[in-house]
């Protein structure tokens, strides 16, 4: 899979992707990060990518013109396998499922917002999706592309080494993963569930589906309707 990025600070994105499994993914001929820089398609002097907005207010936008052109550069002919996704805080919320939802791509263009946000002509007219990464605002998006990133690359088929490893993840069944712990079996005096340690594999399971259940009721009600 392809991940383009457009931004205005490429230089962001070496450390998220230098690393783990991502990293490995790219190595591998997996996935492929392709970042470009906005400026790119400026042509003053001062390459300016931004202005002030109509109307007055704080601060200033990103330029409409810039990014149409470094899409459209890109992407001359643009096909179904390919979603150009807005970085927004207004966009609706990345999770999980929109994370499955975008292994259906062959490519995807992620445009990192800056500064006040972007002129509306982009979220209406550009892009295919708008996304948040939660409720709140961040400086720029692309700490929402990395998020993003990481979040399809490993679930792209043979990115982890064990391919069931992402299915009994939070979320993937609608509730928490189970707790879980390693070596010591006594830390402190705080001990290990007995049941984890006799190796009754069926019973293994059963404790798990009731542990994750009381894992989801305690911290995320809002998962089960609650
Ligand atoms: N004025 C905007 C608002 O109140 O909705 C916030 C702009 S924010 C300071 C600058 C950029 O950061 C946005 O254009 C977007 O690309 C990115 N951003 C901020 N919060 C985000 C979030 N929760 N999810 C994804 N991107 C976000």
């Amino acid at each position: 899979m392809k991940f383009h990025i457009l931004t205005i600070f490429p230089q962001f994105f070496s450390g998220p992707f230098d690393h783990g499994v991502v990293a490995r993914a790219a190595q591998a001929g997996t996935l492929e990060v392709v970042l470009h820089d906005l400026r790119n398609w400026t042509h003053d002097f001062h390459r300016t990518v931004d202005d002030r907005p109509f109307g007055g207010g704080e601060g200033m936008l990103l330029k409409a013109e810039p990014i149409f052109s470094a899409v459209e550069s890109i992407w001359p002919q643009r096909s179904p396998g390919q979603k150009v996704i807005l970085l927004s805080a207004q966009g609706r919320k990345f999770d999980q499922k929109v994370a499955r939802e975008y292994l259906d791509c062959e490519e995807l263009l992620f445009i990192c917002g800056r500064y006040e946000g972007v002129d509306e002509r982009v979220a209406e007219h550009l892009v295919d999706d708008e996304v948040s990464i939660g409720d709140y605002v961040l400086s720029g998006g692309e700490l929402g592309a990395a998020v993003i990133i990481d979040a399809v690359a490993r679930l792209l088929p043979g990115v982890l080494g064990n391919s069931g490893s992402t299915i009994n993840e939070s979320f993937e069944s609608g509730i928490l993963d189970c707790p879980q712990w390693t070596r010591p079996a006594d830390f402190r005096g705080w001990k290990v569930p007995e049941v984890l340690l006799g190796g009754n594999h069926a019973e293994i399971r059963k404790w798990r589906t009731q542990a994750a259940l009381a894992k989801t009721t305690k911290l995320r009600p809002d998962l089960l309707g609650e």
